[in-house]
Formats: structure tokens, sequence, C-alpha cells
């Protein structure tokens, strides 16, 4: 799966298990040469010759912007333009291989997966939908996903925001959304504390998972 594209941007659709997900893996990237510092390139996932998804991958020399549309399920599409930091490490034999920094956590890896609205390591990806991760970290997850089920919104808080239910009061969409809020911001503080991410990164993560630019 994973190939150079045309740079068409079909966008994917918002499912959001795990099984679903597509894997960026900065290694492949390098060797399709979309790194190249001022390119701009298209990337597909394909399954048996049918384009499951695509993105557009412009390359800098710190850093990769994604940008594709999401679907979740009963929401308007949004577009979306995701950075990712890179870092680069020397390598034995000369010359400097590339990461990516997680832009949830800021863990260092060579692959981030697209399960979500955004793309985040598997070790994010995994908390965000409650399969593994820390005890108290889970539960928060599992808490924000019960949240979402009654706010109607897609599971998984990489998912982002949905808006107010058909229905709801509107005291009631404040309330539950103010909570679910605090508890992504707990959890990305536990996230960022245990990893050492600086306060500044961590404002920048929640504005991504805001949707604001
Ligand atoms: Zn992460």
């Amino acid at each position: 799966m994973g190939g150079r594209g045309s740079g068409r941007r079909a966008g994917y659709a918002g499912r959001s298990t795990t099984e679903d997900s597509l894997p960026l893996d900065i290694r492949r990237l390098r060797r399709a040469g979309v790194l190249a510092p001022g390119r701009i390139c298209g990337w597909q996932w394909t399954v048996n010759d049918y384009i499951r998804a695509s993105i557009q991958i412009r390359a800098d020399v710190w850093q990769v912007e994604l940008t594709y549309t999401y679907t979740a399920r009963q929401q308007p599409t949004e577009c979306i333009r995701q950075v990712v930091m890179l870092e680069k490490t020397p390598c034995t034999l000369g010359g400097r291989r590339s990461w990516f920094r997680c832009p949830a956590c800021a863990r260092r890896v060579a692959v981030i997966y697209g399960a979500g609205r955004l793309f985040a390591c598997r070790h994010c990806k995994q908390l965000a939908y409650g399969s593994q991760g820390e005890a108290a970290d889970d539960r928060a997850a599992r808490r924000a996903d019960r949240l979402r089920k009654r706010l109607g919104w897609e599971p998984g808080i990489l998912n982002g925001p949905g808006g107010r239910p058909k229905g709801m009061h509107w005291q009631t969409y404040v309330q539950l959304s103010a909570e679910h809020d605090a508890l992504v911001e707990v959890m990305l503080h536990g996230m960022a504390k245990r990893l050492g991410v600086l306060d500044g990164r961590l404002s920048e993560i929640q504005r991504q998972f805001n949707g604001e630019p």
C-alpha cells in the first residue's frame, strides 16, 4: 500500500478503526523523493488498484505539510492542513536519517497514521481509540468517548470536535462539549508531561485538535 500519486486530493472517508489507518512511512517518502524541500506531491493509499485515500504533501527542510479532506460520519467535509515537524539524526555510514515528530506527543517516529481526523503516531492512535495506553489516560479516553457518543461525535479524540446534535438543548451541548474538551486537555497534558513536551508545542497541538489554523 502507498505510493506516489498524481496529486489528486480525493480525501478519505471518516472511518476511525485502527485497521483502517493510513500509514505514512517517512522512509518510503524519502525513497520516492517526496521530501525534497519545496516539493509538492500527491501521496495515495491503494487497495487492488482502488484509491482508498490520498493526500497532498508539501515538503520543507524541517517540516512537511499534509493537506487533505476529511469527512466524519454525518458531518460536513473539512479541508485539513496539518504540519508535521521533521527531525534528522546522523547515520553511522554518513548522511542523515529523517524522522517525523508526532504532532500529538512529539515522539520521534518513522511512521505516522491517518486513522482519524489527524495524523499521529501509533502510541497516540492507540490512546485515542482506547485500546491501550497508560491506565489514567485510558480511563480519560473512555470517558471522552462516552461524551462523544452522547454528542453523536465519531469516537476517538483525534477525530476532533463535531457540532451540536439535532434536538440537543444548547445548555446540554455546551456543558458536554466543555467536559469533553477538559478531558482532552488532561490527556494531552498527561502525555506531554511524560514525554517532556514544551508548553508552546502543546498549545500548537491543542489548536490542531480544535481545528484552528
Ligand atoms: Zn504520538
